[in-house]
């Protein structure tokens, strides 16, 4: 499968048919695996869609104990595997873009697996068949890249890491790598350490106003 996804997003707009569409599938039961966050509510109304970057080597499955997370040979990183999987959590911990959520209910780690069931007969996900912006394409990277002005780019760097994905995000076109220090948890960090204390900072207002939890 030469296709993946082109995560854009500038294109965003934050209707969530993408996170609607994704519960509608059955094969996880009516989770959604893909999350649409505001960046900044009170600043703007810019929101960004997050879904398994699906890693060249993938933290998720170096640190799970019982090898249930698998990447096949489309270097798609599926969902645990429901007989292995130990409730240990380490997954959803070790994942530098918080994307495993645990099921509680079903004891069992949940994450995006690219509509595997689908992509692998030709379809595209359900995320990239609903988006009316763009915001989430599927395709292959000659023909999703000419029709856009934005650069894809699959480098990612935390600290003095950088993990390659096989998803891209489309960034502007100087752009070549996602730093991610530079998202503003950094920054929300320096506030809470910082002279003026009063002041609230970026990731306690993200962290109080967000409904996303590593649990459903
Ligand atoms: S469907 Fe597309 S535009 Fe709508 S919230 Fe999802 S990513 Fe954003
Ligand atoms: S983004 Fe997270 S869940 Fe997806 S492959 Fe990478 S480490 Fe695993």
């Amino acid at each position: 499968m030469n296709e993946t996804m082109f995560i854009d997003p500038q294109r965003c707009i934050g209707c969530r048919s993408c996170v609607a569409a994704c519960r509608e599938c059955s094969t996880h039961k009516g989770y959604s695996m893909i999350f649409v966050d505001y960046i900044d509510r009170s600043e703007t109304t810019a929101t960004m869609p997050t879904i398994c970057m699906h890693c060249e080597e993938p933290t998720c499955a170096l640190v799970c104990p019982a090898d249930a997370i698998k990447q096949n040979e489309d270097g798609v990183v599926m969902s645990a595997l429901k007989p292995r999987c130990l409730d240990c959590r380490n997954c959803v911990n070790a994942c530098p873009f918080g994307v495993p959520k645990y099921n509680s209910a079903m004891h069992l780690q949940m994450k995006c697996d690219m509509c595997y069931d689908r992509t692998s007969e030709g379809l595209k996900p359900m995320c990239a068949s609903v988006c009316p912006t763009g915001a989430i394409s599927f395709g292959t990277y000659e023909q999703i890249v000419p029709l856009r002005r934005t650069k894809p780019v699959n480098a990612h760097v935390f600290g003095n890491q950088s993990v390659k994905t096989k998803v891209y995000m489309m960034l502007p076109t100087d752009a070549d790598e996602v730093s991610v220090d530079g998202c503003g948890v950094f920054e929300g960090q320096i506030a809470l350490d910082g002279a003026n204390v009063s002041e609230e900072s970026w990731i306690d207002t993200q962290v109080e106003e967000s409904n996303k939890s590593n649990e459903f």
